[in-house]
């Protein structure tokens, strides 16, 4: 079931709450993405919300106030939740009763209790990771990004002969999965260059970024049934931005035979709205082109909806800015814009293919799909790419170079739809500040 086009995706909803009728927000009333958040400088349980303009509507308080008694007793108790773990349990059909409720409820003309008791500042909370992670899984779906890479290890085979046959991931660590803000510290970790005899301990001197799309699990599976091509939406609940940050040294050093370990587990940022499948509907497009000569997908991952309508028209950014930046007042430079529709493999075919083998997976699960890089030098989403390994270094705007991160160094990502007819919406920020700790 792909998910289609409604009333809550009209151009013309406007809301009450003022700001989210500004041009630029990333959440006006046609996104309605779920987050969790506690109120700053109050001990209190995490709530969930939904990001609306610059406020967020706190879900917690409309249960209270009587607003989404209309709603089934699993689902106000899904709403009332510490974590967005039961909502996404719940699946589509809940998930969209839900959706158009909200949008009524937020709309101008709207009679509503006092903002005061439903509405909290974004400025005034703190934004939680959004689900408990159970698993987390780090796919490699851009063949640009799989291309560039190899060619850097390998010039001569840069693309190995299972790529365009098997969405290639690792299982990563969920318990340093962390929210947007949290401060990044250079990892240790053995290190081998080419000329070194032997390997030494260090910190690492090629900290990376790497720019992913997120996919929440919703509904799971149990063990040994595998999920259709054509269910696999189904089991989606929404987007976020991943920053998978790496350590290229200690990755170069210790990927082989089983991938990679300490060079990716030291931490990794979401961002903390999940941008459901219900609110992209206007802006899904085709999978990506196969070139002519490249073999179509095995039939367990393939199918005309899948080739239709199984991409993301979501465009992602980098943006980055030095301590040195920041103290002259230069704006954040953007170090690539790349496109979510470029990646080879489609999120459908990513969670089929997790769970062809019978694997099960959990609500709150999290599949990210690589580093979202294209063809071209300013579509390269981590500085690997851009900096050929660190020797073509990245001049900034104060005369500084970067072949990598340093203290003082702030990479924030985003994600934006853009479609004619239909409301900009966004994934909101997913920041790090390498930080001395
Ligand atoms: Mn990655």
């Amino acid at each position: 079931m792909v998910c289609s086009i409604d009333a809550t995706h009209d151009l013309n909803l406007h809301s009450w709450v003022e700001s989210a009728n500004q041009a630029d927000t990333d959440f006006p009333i046609q996104n309605l993405p779920f987050g969790v958040f506690q109120r700053q400088g109050i001990a209190e349980t995490p709530r969930i919300g939904v990001a609306i303009g610059d406020q967020i509507l706190d879900l917690t308080a409309c249960c209270a106030t009587g607003l989404l008694q209309e709603l089934s007793a699993p689902l106000q108790a899904a709403c009332s939740a510490p974590t967005l773990n039961p909502l996404m349990a719940m699946g589509r059909t809940a998930l969209l009763q839900l959706r158009h409720h909200l949008s009524q409820l937020l709309r101008t003309g709207q009679a509503h209790p006092p903002a005061s008791q439903i509405l909290v500042p974004m400025s005034d909370a703190q934004l939680l990771l959004p689900a408990t992670i159970g698993d987390y899984t780090d796919f490699y779906a851009s063949i640009f990004h799989a291309t560039h890479v190899g060619k850097l290890f390998r010039p001569d085979n840069p693309l190995l002969p299972n790529y365009k046959y098997v969405p290639i991931a690792y299982h990563g660590r969920a318990s340093s999965i962390f929210p947007s803000g949290t401060p990044i510290q250079r990892p240790h970790g053995q290190q081998k260059r080419l000329e070194d005899i032997a390997p030494t301990f260090a910190l690492s001197q090629m900290l990376d970024y790497e720019l992913e799309v997120g996919c929440f699990v919703g509904i799971g599976n149990e063990l040994g049934q595998p999920i259709a091509i054509d269910r696999a939406e189904d089991h989606l609940f929404g987007l976020c931005l991943v920053n998978d940050w790496s350590a290229r040294d200690i990755q170069a050093w210790e990927y082989q035979p089983l991938g990679p370990f300490l060079a990716k587990s030291f931490v990794t940022t979401i961002s903390p709205w999940v941008v459901t499948l219900e609110a992209l509907a206007p802006f899904r497009c085709p999978a990506f082109l196969r070139a002519s000569d490249d073999p179509p997908p095995l039939p367990y991952l393939s199918s005309s909806a899948n080739q239709q309508q199984g991409g993301i028209d979501l465009t992602l950014e980098v943006l980055f800015s030095s301590a040195q930046m920041r103290r002259e007042k230069i704006a954040p430079l953007c170090l690539s814009r790349s496109s979510f529709q470029q990646m080879y493999w489609t999120v459908a075919q990513m969670l089929t293919h997790h769970t062809s083998n019978g694997c099960n997976l959990r609500p709150g699960d999290l599949l990210a799909s690589g580093t979202v890089s294209g063809a071209e030098a300013d579509t390269q989403g981590c500085l690997l790419e851009l900096t050929q390994r660190g020797t073509q270094p990245i001049a900034l705007p104060t005369g500084e170079v970067r072949s990598f991160l340093v203290e003082g160094d702030e990479v924030t990502l985003r994600g934006y739809c853009r479609r004619e007819g239909y409301r900009r919406i966004g994934l909101g920020e997913c920041c790090g500040l390498v930080s001395h700790l």
